[in-house]
């Protein structure tokens, strides 16, 4: 807002809107013979102009210095140039936001955290309602916790913590709790606890005409927000969530191997899968395969390690190196784990989710000889199952995956733009051999703009209950992104 104080600024665009919406009723008026009551209707169903107090919203355009900070994403693979950015600070400016977009006739895209893998949190063309700024948290005499939806996770573990709290989330620190909630949500603690969305006890959130919904209980739209509420239908503001005791300490073990062959890798693999059926539910396992170099991470915070020493001692006995690291006080384990906090170039995205190993035996070889002959590429499988794999869950969420114990992703990562073209090649290489494998079924925050069935993908069977919201919510497609369900 280079040449104007917010109140200016505020006013400039009202007088300008005033003049829009006396132009566009008079016009209206005049072509229609209708009766009174009927131009009446016809006036409501045209935008107005909302009033933009600087206490609620401040809009951005290309010449702002702000907009240039508003439009960095955490993958610098897309460099959008959204024609407006709404910085949200309330409830009300996000109504405000989507009428001023409803006014306009822009599209809404919504931005939390900006981790989207595909950039689903910008865009080129329409508005970008920016919540970032919002960041109120409050606690309940029960120990839920109401959060605004800016909030990333470090800031959430820096509150939940000291009070010996936690949530069942993810662990890198800037991931947005709002875009990873809605998705779903998983980590270290969801074996035991379930998914974020699990957790998620009632939102706020505004529709595609600018209309406030306070949803919980058994609502509908409450239901669609766990799983299915990603940039779909509205504009989620405030979350609810219940929070769980935080236990006294984290542990990890890790064996790598290195130098790897297609063979030894998919020997360590079969390991893998075999021993994380008898892990415990607070435990967490993944499988970091890094071009030629093997990281097994197995994660636990109790006592009961049984069912993990089995897992490390076997995987030991067919790695390179094998350490046990001690137990540690939960913030600062938890900090090891926060990852880069700055906007990096990459390309991630699930590579399926499965029932167990015999899944991917038939396209696994190739997979494997794939990631170790190319340069900077990772496959990772993840365990879920425990207590996300919950049938009270279920009923509550759109979450179609639980009964997978297995996520997998693809991840690469580089330095200069020149290295994108290899890597999104060989990328999409392993992504082809999974997907004439039959692997299928993929986790909407894990998204990936080739999925060709994306929706049934993400959703499952219950896409038709999430269209039905969308018609209900914004039945103009006005909050969309090139993945958004649609009516
Ligand atoms: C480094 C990294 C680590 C990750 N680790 C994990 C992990 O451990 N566990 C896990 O489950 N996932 C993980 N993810 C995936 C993560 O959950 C998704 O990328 C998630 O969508 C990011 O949310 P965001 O708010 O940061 O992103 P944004 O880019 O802001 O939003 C992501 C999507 O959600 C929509 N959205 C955002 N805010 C709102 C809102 N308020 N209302 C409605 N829609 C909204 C956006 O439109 C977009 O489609 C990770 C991602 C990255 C990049």
């Amino acid at each position: 807002m280079s040449n104007y104080n917010r109140r200016d600024f505020a006013k400039l665009v009202v007088l300008g809107g005033i003049g829009y919406t006396v132009f566009s009723c008079t016009d209206a008026s005049k072509k229609s013979k209708s009766t009174p009551t009927e131009t009446e209707k016809e006036k409501e169903a045209i935008p107005t102009m909302p009033e933009l107090l600087p206490e609620n919203i401040k809009l951005y355009q290309k010449a702002d210095a702000e907009y240039q900070e508003l439009t960095v994403r955490f993958n610098k693979r897309f460099q959008q140039s959204p024609t407006y950015i709404a910085q949200c600070f309330t409830t009300q400016g996000v109504v405000d936001a989507v009428k001023f977009a409803n006014f306009k006739d822009l599209k809404v895209v919504v931005k939390s955290g900006g981790h989207s893998f595909e950039g689903f949190s910008s865009t080129n063309d329409g508005l970008v309602v920016d919540v970032s700024a919002m960041k109120k948290m409050e606690w309940k005499p029960d120990h839920s916790l109401i959060v605004e939806t800016g909030c990333i996770l470090k800031e959430l573990y820096n509150e939940m913590l000291p009070k010996q709290r936690i949530l069942p989330s993810g662990s890198c620190a800037t991931v947005g709790i709002a875009g990873l909630t809605l998705g779903g949500g998983y980590g270290f603690f969801s074996r035991k606890y379930g998914l974020t969305c699990d957790s998620l006890q009632s939102i706020t959130l505004v529709d595609g005409k600018g209309n406030i919904h306070h949803e919980s209980g058994t609502s509908a739209i409450l239901k669609a927000c766990k799983g299915g509420g990603n940039g779909n239908f509205g504009i989620v503001t405030k979350m609810k969530f219940r929070t769980y005791q935080a236990p006294n300490f984290f542990q990890a073990y890790r064996c790598k191997a290195y130098k790897l062959t297609t063979e030894r890798a998919k020997e360590l693999l079969q390991t893998w899968f075999r021993y994380t059926k008898n892990l415990p539910n607070t435990a967490f396992a993944a499988f970091v395969l890094n071009g030629k170099t093997l990281t097994v991470l197995i994660t636990n915070y109790s006592s009961d390690n049984k069912g993990v020493l089995d897992m490390y001692n076997a995987l030991k006995a067919i790695s390179d190196k094998a350490t046990i690291g001690s137990k540690r006080p939960l913030a600062r384990a938890l900090q090891t784990f926060y990852g880069v906090q700055h906007p990096i170039y990459f390309k991630n995205a699930c590579a399926g989710l499965y029932k167990d190993f015999t899944q991917i035996e038939g396209c696994i070889d190739d997979v494997i000889s794939k990631v170790i002959s190319s340069r900077g590429l990772i496959y990772q499988v993840n365990t879920l199952g425990g207590n996300i794999n919950s049938a009270a869950a279920e009923k509550r969420s759109v979450f179609p995956h639980r009964s997978y114990p297995y996520l997998s992703e693809l991840q690469s990562y580089w330095d200069k733009p020149s290295q994108e073209a290899s890597r999104l090649a060989a990328f999409k290489e392993v992504q082809d051999r999974f997907y004439k494998h039959g692997i299928r079924a993929h986790y909407r925050n894990y998204p990936d703009i080739n999925f060709k069935d994306f929706e049934t993908s993400y959703y499952g069977k219950y896409l038709p209950e999430l269209k039905q919201i969308k018609k209900q919510l914004d039945p103009d497609n006005r909050i969309q992104h090139p993945q958004s369900i649609t009516v």
